[in-house]
């Protein structure tokens, strides 16, 4: 009781309370989860008896508003970005997003299709990768234990990375969300190939430039305290 006394004001905000609610947050999360994508096929096992999600105090939340989790179960189209985009943002702090597969981290088979967001991290915060394709729900159970020790030791700081480079993400979301170039090109039609324009060719190299960019502009950002997607990839699919 005397110890509690001895704790400053700025220490509870700052310090010592920041620390228990980490603690409870860690073991409470509500899941909202976005089921794009082939990924979403094995969170009925995991939350069922066999893998039992619940026993670490995980349930599902049918609304963004109470939501502590969003999942993102796999690729994600251009269209569909912008509404995850609007859910996370609905979405009160703490948050955190979870990538099912490899879709969310680099397009996986989908790396140079042009309707699919390859690096889905450059346009909202990933806090936690689960690797595979699609990840078994032994990788995503792993996956949730490793968010959840980010969590408790306040690590996991996607959200303040979003608000710390908000400008930089909505620059991202913007140069796809509001394109209005034809994104496989103008070439001019092939001989014997009547009314082609671009072609898979045009597309990937699109994809790689796109790529290179990336690489650039990341470094470039300032991470906040601690940030960057963390990668769980036991137990994949081989
Ligand atoms: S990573 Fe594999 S399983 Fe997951 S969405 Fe992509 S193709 Fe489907």
């Amino acid at each position: 009781m005397s110890e509690l006394l001895e704790i400053s004001r700025e220490e509870i905000i700052d310090g010592k309370w920041e620390r228990v609610l980490n603690f409870f947050r860690s073991r409470s999360l509500w899941m909202l989860y976005y089921c794009t994508g082939c990924g979403a096929i094995e969170l009925p096992p995991t939350m069922t008896s066999r893998f039992d999600m619940e026993r670490f105090g995980i349930g599902p939340m049918a609304t963004p508003r109470q939501a502590d989790m969003l999942l993102v179960t796999g690729y994600v189209s251009v269209k569909t970005l912008k509404r995850i985009i609007r859910t996370y943002e609905q979405m009160p702090e703490p948050k955190w997003i979870v990538g099912f597969g490899s879709c969310p981290i680099d397009g996986g088979i989908y790396w140079n299709s042009y309707a699919t967001i390859n690096h889905l991290e450059k346009y909202i915060p990933i806090d936690m990768s689960i690797g595979g394709c699609m990840p078994r729900p032994q990788a995503i159970i792993d996956g949730f234990t490793k968010l959840m020790k980010l969590i408790d030791s306040g690590e996991a700081v996607g959200y303040k990375k979003y608000r710390l480079n908000h400008d930089w993400y909505k620059r991202n979301q913007r140069e796809v969300l509001e394109r209005t170039e034809p994104v496989l090109g103008s070439r001019p039609a092939q001989a014997g190939v009547s009314g082609v324009t671009g072609g898979p060719g045009a597309a990937g190299s699109g994809n790689r430039s796109a790529k290179g960019a990336f690489a650039g502009d990341i470094e470039a950002v300032e991470l906040g305290d601690g940030c960057g997607a963390v990668r769980s990839g036991e137990g994949r699919h081989d």
